[in-house]
Parts: C-alpha cells; structure tokens; sequence
C-alpha cells in the first residue's frame, strides 16, 4: 500500500512536470490539448505535481522509521559520572552548546544552587542534553545508545533520561528480560509484547519527561550492553508489530512465570481489560522458579507490619486463578488488619515473596511462604513463551495465547 502510494505519487510528479515546463510543447505534441490556454495547462501541471508531492509524503510518513523511546535510567541526589567520546552537551531550551574542557572524557554532573556544575565550571541550566561522537555514552559503567538528558527535578535530584530509537531499545531488552538463546519464537514473542508495551506507554505519557522506567516496573533496560544478533534477528523479524485490540494498542504486559494458569488483569490492578484474560498454561514447568519457598521469623514480619506480635494469620480470599487475594493477620494488641497478596510482595520485596500464588503456615517463630511462579502473572507468561516455542508454537499463537482477542498489526 505505502509502495504503490509512493509509486503513484511519483509517477504523477513526473507525469506532470512536463505540462508546467512547457505547456506550448505539450500543446503542438497532444492534438485535443490546443483548446486549452497555456497558463491553464501551466497550473494544472503545478496542481498534478503537488498533488503527487503530497502522495509520496503521506507514503514516506506512514513508512515511518522507528520512533523514538525516552527511557528514564535513573534520579539521584548524588552527583552523575558521564563518560562519552567528543562529547556535546547543549542547553535547553536555548540549545547553546556547553563549553567543555575536553582533557578529560569523563564528566562528574552536580547541582548547585543556580543550576548545574560540570567538572569545574558552573551553568545556570536545569536541562541538558548529552550526545557522543560515536552515538555511545557510559553511565554507571553501563552503555547508553542515542541521546541522554540530564533534567534538574523539582525535588532537586538529577534525572537522566536516554533518548534513543524503539527498535534498537528492544535489541539491547531483550537479554535483560530473557535470554536470546531461547528459543527464536519465543523471542520474537518477547520482542513483539516489549514493543507493545513500549508503545503503549509512549501515547500514554506523551507530556512526561519519559515514556518507560528502566526497572520492574516497567521493563528491565541496562543499556546496549547485552545486545546481540539472535536479540537483533527477534527484533527484526517482527519490525513494527504490535498488539491491538479492536484496533487500539494493548498493555502488553508480561511476566516471568504464571506458575501453571495466568491472571486477570482485574485481579492485580482492579481494571478489567478484556485480553488480559486468565489463561492455562502447561508450558512454563521449567522455570527455576516454578516452586519456591521463603521463610522470615515471625519477629521481623512482626516489625515490618508494625501493629503488635503477630498471632494469627488467616486466608481471607483467593482470585479465580488461585492466588492469594487478601490475607488477615491478628496481633497480639488485638488490632486485625487484612493485607492484599500484592501488598505483601511490596513489603517482603518482590525477590522474596515472588508471585501471590503461595499457601503460609506459621510455626511458633517463622513464617513460611510456598509458592508457585514468579511475578504479577498477567499477560504473557515468559517461560511458557518458551515452553511453547519448544513445542513447536510460532509467535503468532503464542502471543494470541497470552493476550485473548488481540491482532499482530504492523505500525511502520
Ligand atoms: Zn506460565
């Protein structure tokens, strides 16, 4: 469609330059054409012409390369070490370039009352804007592709901000999320749902300073230094699909393992989506953290929840699904309080307490967890993305497995 638009327009173009250029020829060459005045044909050549020029750009902006990604990389307090070859930093919104000394590559960023200081000399700039001669920046001993921010916040912390393209993002994600050497399907799978997300956030912030956090929270990104060519052939393979529903981008969520049935996306975050749906899945056996127990003395878990030695604790609810929905602790200053499964992962931390689908016993002083699966469990589940690729499943099925009722659409 883009090709034969693009192609139209040309042909229009080149048809008409002729008419506007010498309409006299144009004239004598075609016998019927006599009647019409030579201006006349003169703007119906322009007409054509723009005409034609508009189909190509319409064709070339649907074409679209890749668009950007802003990724947030981290806020501190603390001053930023930025190391990058033939640096260039500039201001915004001025965009008046920043003179640097040159002698050493490595940039120490700090604040300062008016502004920012950088090695020895001090800038009244609350916003920069870093790029290197070879398009890579170090930060943190980590490698950065494509421009980075560096934004004075209003809590007065420095906020960096990577700047770079969607699809070489998801190359250098791919092995922070799982690992190339799965099975191709199944990273093609995990390429698609990333670039979903990714776009979905995208139109979902479109007046934030970034799109995407670089940490569980949204997607585990730590730079281009884990890229590879099995994550780079995903990526390209699936170039611009992304995952709609009734024509609209989904939240592609994902997680790394479902412990054998997903969730429904109500169940975690109260709003019902309807292909965040809970699913079987058989597939995901393998994960190392399938089963996995934890256990914390009954004091600490006393002292985290802060109402008493605990006494008691009793199921109040599971979801559909069989997790954990809300658990009630009694304490000994007779106070109860329920907790949410979710609640309980943010307080014990999400490595210990890895998914909701756990059963508790309680001894005389330890709590024990035994759970199944590891993360909020809705949307794909990413060993049974492998478990299913090594069965012979394509990424198509795949994700149409995870995520009910959704198209593959290409978006450029
Ligand atoms: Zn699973």
């Amino acid at each position: 469609m883009k090709l034969f638009l693009a192609a139209l327009g040309l042909a229009l173009v080149i048809e008409a330059i002729p008419y506007f250029v010498f309409p006299e020829k144009m004239r004598e060459f075609f016998r019927r054409i006599p009647e019409i005045p030579v201006n006349v044909l003169r703007i119906m050549g322009l007409a054509f012409i723009a005409l034609g020029l508009l189909l190509v750009y319409v064709a070339t902006a649907y074409a679209g390369n890749a668009p950007s990604i802003r990724i947030s990389i981290k806020e501190t307090g603390a001053p930023v070490e930025i190391e990058g070859t033939d640096l260039l930093i500039r201001e915004l919104p001025s965009f008046e370039q920043v003179d640097l000394d040159k002698s050493d590559p490595v940039y120490r960023i700090a604040l300062t009352p008016g502004g920012m200081k950088i090695n020895q000399r001090t800038w009244p700039a609350t916003h920069l804007v870093l790029a290197s001669g070879d398009g890579v920046i170090r930060i943190d001993g980590k490698r950065f592709q494509g421009r980075v921010e560096v934004v004075k916040t209003a809590r007065n912390h420095l906020l960096l901000i990577n700047d770079m393209d969607l699809e070489r993002y998801l190359v250098g994600l791919i092995n922070h999320e799982i690992s190339s050497a799965w099975p191709p399907e199944a990273v093609k799978a995990q390429a698609v749902a990333a670039r979903t997300y990714a776009y979905f956030q995208k139109e979902k912030k479109l007046k934030d300073l970034y799109d995407l956090e670089s940490s569980v929270l949204d997607q585990v990104y730590g730079g281009i230094g884990l890229e590879d060519e099995r994550a780079a052939a995903a990526v390209r393979a699936t170039a611009g699909e992304v995952l709609t529903y009734q024509g609209r981008i989904i939240k592609a969520v994902f997680h790394s393992c479902c412990g054998g049935r997903t969730e429904n996306s109500e169940a975690v975050w109260g709003e019902m989506m309807p292909y965040l749906r809970s699913v079987p899945d058989p597939y995901c056996t393998e994960s190392p953290r399938y089963y996995w127990k934890y256990e914390i003395p009954l004091s600490d878990m006393s002292r985290r929840l802060s109402l008493g030695a605990i006494t008691k604790i009793t199921l109040r609810n599971r979801t559909a699904s069989g997790r954990v929905r809300e658990l009630e602790f009694g304490f000994d200053s007779g106070q109860k309080r329920d907790y949410s499964g979710e609640d309980l992962r943010r307080l014990l931390g999400y490595d210990n307490l890895k998914s909701t689908n756990f059963r508790v016993e309680s001894t005389v002083d330890e709590i024990k967890f035994s759970g199944s699966g590891s993360g909020h469990g809705v949307g794909m589940c990413q060993w049974g993305a492998k478990g299913m690729a090594d069965k012979g499943f394509s990424y198509r099925q795949i994700l149409q497995h995870f995520y009910q009722g959704v198209k593959i659409e290409r978006k450029y």
